[in-house]
């Protein structure tokens, strides 16, 4: 509705995601006939993201244009694409220059390896396309771990291609086992290693 109702600031009503302000006229209900509960699902969840406090949605809840566009192109994506998940992917503000600095110049592509290390430490997906500048990188390929704690992600729909995403499954397979062999290791008597080392120097 148009009209203001009683009490209400005069400059809008905040977005109960983003929790940016706006005139009421620019904003969408959250509750009732016109939101699915998919609609109220993602947007608790943004809620969270956005680090803002729980809040019950009543009829008076409402989201900006912005973040309800944003919600329905999320929903229509999963709904048109079965092959779709949701992740949390990497923020990225262009996806053709370095992920962290922008650069443009002697980019490389991470490594599966390096990506793989990055989603176990982080929970953060990187597509395959995603490029950096060398000196991000250590001796291995993989990021300085000074630079995780920074790294941003969003939860959206992905497409994550069927190759790509056997690849990463091999490269975390890989890495599993590398610990595993580590932490065999580890759990060794002195005895048991004492055998074992000497067993493979032969
Ligand atoms: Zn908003
Ligand atoms: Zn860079």
């Amino acid at each position: 509705m148009a009209a203001r109702g009683p009490g209400r600031p005069r400059f809008g009503i905040p977005c109960y995601v983003c929790g940016e302000r706006r005139n009421i006229q620019q904003m969408r209900h959250i509750h009732g006939d016109h939101a699915t509960e998919e609609v109220r699902e993602i947007s608790i969840f943004r809620r969270h993201e956005f680090n803002a406090d729980p809040l019950v949605i009543n009829n008076e809840t409402r989201i900006c244009f912005r973040c309800s566009n944003s919600i329905r192109d999320e929903i229509a994506i999963l709904q048109a694409n079965p092959m779709a998940m949701r992740v949390n992917g990497l923020k990225q503000t262009r996806n053709n220059t370095c992920f962290l600095c922008n650069a443009v110049g002697d980019l490389h592509r991470l490594s599966i390896e390096c990506k793989v290390e990055v989603f176990i430490q982080c929970n953060i997906f990187f597509p395959e396309t995603v490029r950096s500048c060398a000196q991000h990188l250590d001796r291995r390929g993989h990021l300085l771990l000074i630079l995780l704690a920074d790294l941003q992600s969003i939860n959206r729909p992905y497409i994550i291609p069927g190759q790509y995403l056997q690849r990463l499954m091999q490269a975390m397979r890989d890495c599993s086992l590398q610990r595993r062999r580590i932490d065999d290791i580890e759990d060794l008597s002195d005895d048991q290693e004492l055998v074992l080392t000497s067993f493979t120097k032969q």
